[in-house]
């Protein structure tokens, strides 16, 4: 534990990050030159799924949109709750994934965060759209409605799901699925695969994700320099800017920020007492409000799933294919129930943490793991208690804040209990 071997550490809370300036500036930039190519044709744009190829769109020099990203903008701005009853209108139901309805709402009701955040009157228009279904089948259905809406080809990978150990025949399938699109793609983009860009937004890639890991693992410390709900939205870069230079000066910056802040003692969280694990989708609209309920009762949500889901340390710019297809196989949440306790178990010996949140996201059973024994079966294997907080990622009509609340007060009432 890092914190540990450094005597003399004052301890000493503090909100606020020097780093948030550049990141509002990185996340301004992304959005007007998006917004600038969507009017003036400069460039073409590519909509891309949060963990789609996103390496391989720039090798072929677009501009690329991430939906989920000004899906979670919809609910941290609580944009969400008047959107989604504008998708559930014209079919799609308000049971399946509330990023999907919430976007398509906004959308419907041209209504979106973007204009009060950066004066941005709608989202970029699409030249094509791109989509890998490692998440699950609700962003094909996703991208399906936009390639309708604006007449636009819709491109997409089939991953294979709840895999164990990973076999060499699912990752060259992935891969090819991705040489394959090239052509269709090139058409598009008006010019040819560049091998020498597509290889530089790869090695980007990995720059920025093993940053990212190194921002997250400086939380090995004691005290955690920082906490999931701050991770949250530092990630911004890590899912939008992946690829480029932007984002890895970023994550320098940040590093560097979050090594001194361990090194001084300095943390969000005043007087950690406990140190927790959330599993699952954040619940955008109300991360400040728990973010100031575990502060108040000295508790650092010290990692997450969720946040570490965006390093893609497999990526190697000498085999650019096969190791795109490789991280994006990898990921935790195509893997199976054996494969995902491991995880957490392995990251609960790296950060130490003495308990467990499982978010059950009512519209996201894909990243709701409390369903089949998760909770119970790890309560057992590394003798910590776990709670399961009911709610959603953006449909806060499924979250009772009340509930929640008395919930964890007892939860960590229970965790004091046990110290
Ligand atoms: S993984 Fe969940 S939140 Fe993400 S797009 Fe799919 S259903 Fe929606």
């Amino acid at each position: 534990m890092l914190g540990e071997d450094m005597p003399g550490k004052i301890e000493r809370q503090q909100r606020d990050f020097r780093s948030t300036g550049k990141l509002k500036q990185l996340m301004a930039d992304h959005f007007h030159e998006l917004a600038d190519a969507s009017m003036t044709g400069v460039r073409k744009i590519a909509w891309c799924t949060s963990v789609g190829p996103v390496e391989l769109l720039r090798g072929m020099g677009f501009l690329v949109y991430f939906p989920e990203n000004h899906a979670a903008m919809l609910g941290a701005s609580r944009m969400a709750v008047e959107s989604i009853p504008h998708a559930n209108a014209i079919g799609y139901s308000p049971d399946i994934c509330s990023y999907l309805t919430s976007d398509i709402g906004s959308f419907l009701r041209k209504k979106t965060p973007l204009t009060a955040a950066y004066q941005i009157a709608s989202v970029p228009r699409p030249d094509v759209l791109v989509f890998n279904t490692n998440q699950c089948r609700d962003v094909k259905d996703w991208f399906a409605w936009y390639a309708r809406e604006f007449q636009a080809p819709l491109l997409g990978i089939h991953t294979h799901r709840e895999l164990g150990d990973i076999r060499e025949y699912q990752v060259s399938d992935i891969a090819r699925q991705m040489e394959e699109m090239v052509p269709a793609l090139e058409e598009v983009a008006g010019e040819k695969l560049r091998r020498d860009r597509l290889e530089e937004a790869v090695s980007l890639s990995r720059d920025t994700s093993l940053l990212w890991k190194a921002c997250l693992e400086m939380n090995a410390s004691f005290p955690a320099p920082w906490t999931f709900f701050d991770a949250t939205i530092h990630m911004g870069p890590a899912v939008v800017a992946r690829g480029t230079r932007e984002s890895v000066g970023y994550y320098e910056a940040l590093l560097e920020e979050l090594q001194e802040r361990a090194a001084a003692g300095i943390s969000t969280v005043a007087g950690e007492r406990h140190r927790l694990y959330w599993e699952g989708m954040p619940i955008w609209g109300k991360l400040r409000s728990l973010s100031e309920q575990f502060s108040a009762l000295n508790a650092s949500v010290v990692a997450s799933t969720y946040c570490n889901s965006w390093i893609f340390d497999q990526l190697d710019p000498a085999d650019p294919f096969e190791s795109m297809a490789r991280a994006y196989t990898e990921l935790f949440i195509v893997r199976d129930e054996a494969y995902k306790e491991q995880y957490i178990s392995r990251c609960r010996d790296f950060y130490q943490f003495d308990g467990i949140l499982f978010h059950d996201a009512k519209t996201c059973p894909n990243n709701s793991n409390n369903r089949y024994g998760m909770p119970e079966r790890l309560m057992k294997r590394l003798g910590i208690p776990a709670l399961t907080i009911n709610g959603d990622l953006n449909d806060l009509r499924c979250y009772s804040e009340e509930q929640a609340r008395t919930n964890i007060e007892a939860f960590m009432e229970q965790l004091e209990e046990a110290t």
